[in-house]
């Protein structure tokens, strides 16, 4: 009988708080979960929906829900987007007055209050400690779980101390959320935050709709980005660099170059950052250069694209940082400039790491992503092997699957050049040293080895070094190459098929010299809808907003507004069969967008 109650007010909180029409995948285990009192550890990528998963059965039971997050932009976001949706939450954080500090704990106290948000350091405070001790609590969120555990990427010391809730809160459940976890961070959050037997959910790691694709960058990168930017006029998105100076500087370009971008960096002063968050948030300037800085409290759910100017520094990173486009669900798009001398960059810094086992765990991470940059393995399916997970096939939703065979080019002769120099040389040696042969270097340790005397010397200087080192990568990624003891070279069967001319090599020509074609493929997966209807439901909205002062994805999504402008629907009854319109939502803005459908 109960289950068929919690069954029922369920789905009906589902459509009539949240609008949507169904749960997706996991959602239903998770909230069941936490119904059921349970520990949970949820792994689900950026925009899966792991917000609803805690935040249906807050509705569904009698008292407050405390969720803790990393991060002051983020509980503001997410309290926001409550109380767009008529549910009372509040946060309790540094940037408050004492004045308003008493009266969210008024309304906790008085029971008013459905979610409170708290930072991780608030927690432990005792005074939070006795606050939390008069309430009834459902249960403790830890959003961003990763968060707890050093071999993650984001590690946060304050994060360390939520181990104390369990033994603080032994009656309440727990329910942990992260978008990156490998086996080892997933084990550490167990183990750190004291879960017991918890139910582990998993999501895929594959986001549909983001297409990906990866170029090694031509000098500062620009025309590149400029060419991207083009398939993205006026929607929203994020450029992020490696360092202050450049946000700044490629703000500034983009400027003149007539696009509207704003910085975004750490060394901004505190108004400046919130003053260019808004501006972004709100859609009054679509671009963002940042920095690493701009990280995890960016809600924005219709980022339609995020772009790297250079190599970040763990896949993990990346995963979070392009897991920011596409938050709606709609189709995105992702690009990767990368460059060997962004590597090497970040390698410099390791230096300064005291604890070498910790410096060469962050090198093989660097490593990875360098790995993963270069390789024309499908994108997607290297994300999802590198977070222990599967995947057959992308559906072409990346560069390395979509593109066809006249952009490859054939690298057959310039293989043979490097396996017969790695031949002659008995396999001994690295690459430098094979590229330094090849290239018909004049350096004193080639020339005391007698290596101008070899066959091979100098007979490939009509490729750049680094061009020499792209096509090693791809002889080692083919497993043509495999390495040895103190990198060195070493020849597999495939080599000696390709020295004997029976078996050929080639190589996306992108990935050689990047020649700036572009070839048509398609990046998104659309459905028909009115294109104009859909730009003046757009405008209503950015009406609404303003009028509101709230970011205009709070109010629909571009994912609803095209439903709409396909649906067409006419009254009350139909609009709330759109995925995405609620009972509240309609309450707040169903009539004015009635109005525009029907005119
Ligand atoms: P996450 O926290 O996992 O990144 P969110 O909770 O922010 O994801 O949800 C991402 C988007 O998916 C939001 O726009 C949300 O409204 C939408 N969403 C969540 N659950 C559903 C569902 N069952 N049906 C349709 N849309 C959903």
């Amino acid at each position: 009988m109960r289950k068929a109650l919690n069954l029922e007010n369920k789905n009906r909180v589902l459509k009539d708080v949240f609008g949507h029409n169904s749960f997706r995948e996991l959602q239903e285990d998770g909230i069941d979960a936490i119904l059921q009192n349970r520990d949970l550890l949820m792994i689900l990528p950026t925009g899966g929906g792991k917000s609803l998963v805690y935040q249906l059965p807050t509705l569904i039971k009698d008292g407050i829900s405390i969720v803790i997050s990393p991060l002051i932009a983020l509980m503001q976001d997410q309290v926001a987007s409550l109380k767009a949706q008529g549910i009372s939450a509040d946060m309790i954080s540094s940037a408050q007055t004492q004045e308003d500090i008493d009266n969210i704990v008024y309304s906790a106290k008085m029971g008013q209050l459905k979610f409170l948000y708290l930072s991780p350091e608030r927690l432990n405070t005792q005074w939070t400690l006795n606050l939390l001790s008069e309430l009834k609590i459902n249960f403790f969120v830890v959003d961003e779980a990763h968060c707890i555990s050093q071999w993650g990427h984001e590690f946060r010391d304050d994060y360390r101390a939520l181990g104390r809730l369990k033994s603080n809160f032994p009656n309440s459940n727990i329910c942990a959320f992260t978008a990156t976890s490998t086996n080892h961070v997933t084990e550490d959050i167990i183990r750190e935050l004291r879960l017991e037997n918890p139910l582990l959910l998993k999501g895929k790691i594959f986001r549909k709709n983001l297409y990906i694709s990866s170029q090694r960058r031509i000098t500062n990168g620009q025309a590149q980005l400029k060419n991207f930017l083009k398939r993205h006029e006026n929607e929203s998105g994020i450029i992020y660099v490696s360092s202050r100076k450049k946000a700044e500087e490629l703000s500034l370009n983009l400027n003149i170059a007539g696009y509207k971008s704003l910085a975004y960096h750490a060394g901004l002063p505190q108004h400046i950052r919130e003053n260019n968050f808004k501006i972004f948030v709100n859609d009054k300037v679509n671009i963002m250069v940042a920095t690493i800085a701009f990280g995890m409290g960016i809600d924005k759910s219709d980022i339609r694209f995020v772009v790297h100017m250079s190599l970040p520094k763990t896949q993990e990173n990346y995963y979070q940082e392009i897991g920011r486009a596409g938050r709606d669900g709609e189709d995105s798009e992702v690009l990767l400039l990368f460059n060997s001398s962004d590597m090497i960059m970040q390698k410099q810094f390791l230096k300064d790491i005291p604890d070498q086992n910790y410096a060469n765990h962050l090198d093989a991470k660097i490593d990875s992503i360098y790995k993963y940059a270069t390789s024309e393995i499908c994108f997607h399916k290297q994300l999802a092997e590198y977070f222990e997970d599967t995947l057959d096939e992308c559906g072409s939703r990346c560069d390395n699957c979509s593109n066809s065979d006249d952009l490859r080019q054939d690298i057959t002769k310039e293989a043979q050049m490097v396996l017969s120099t790695i031949y002659k040389t008995n396999q001994n040696f690295g690459k430098n040293y094979i590229i330094d042969i090849l290239r018909g270097s004049t350096e004193q340790k080639l020339l005391s080895n007698g290596a101008d005397k070899l066959s091979v010397y100098n007979i490939g200087s009509a490729l750049s070094k680094k061009e020499w080192f792209v096509v090693i990568e791809r002889l080692t990624e083919m497993k043509i190459l495999n390495l040895g003891e103190f990198s060195s070279l070493k020849l597999t069967n495939d080599a000696i098929a390709i020295l004997k001319s029976q078996k050929k090599v080639d190589i996306k020509s992108s990935r050689l010299l990047v020649k700036g074609q572009e070839k048509k493929v398609k990046r998104t997966q659309e459905f028909d809808y009115d294109e104009e209807l859909f730009e003046k439901l757009r405008t209503k909205r950015s009406e609404i907003a303003s009028k509101m002062g709230i970011p205009a994805y709070l109010i629909f999504g571009d994912k609803t507004l095209k439903h709409l402008a396909s649906d067409k629907p006419f009254d009350k009854a139909s609009m709330l069969e759109v995925n995405g319109v609620g009972e509240k939502k309609f309450e707040q803005f169903g009539e004015e967008f009635l109005n525009v459908i029907n005119s």
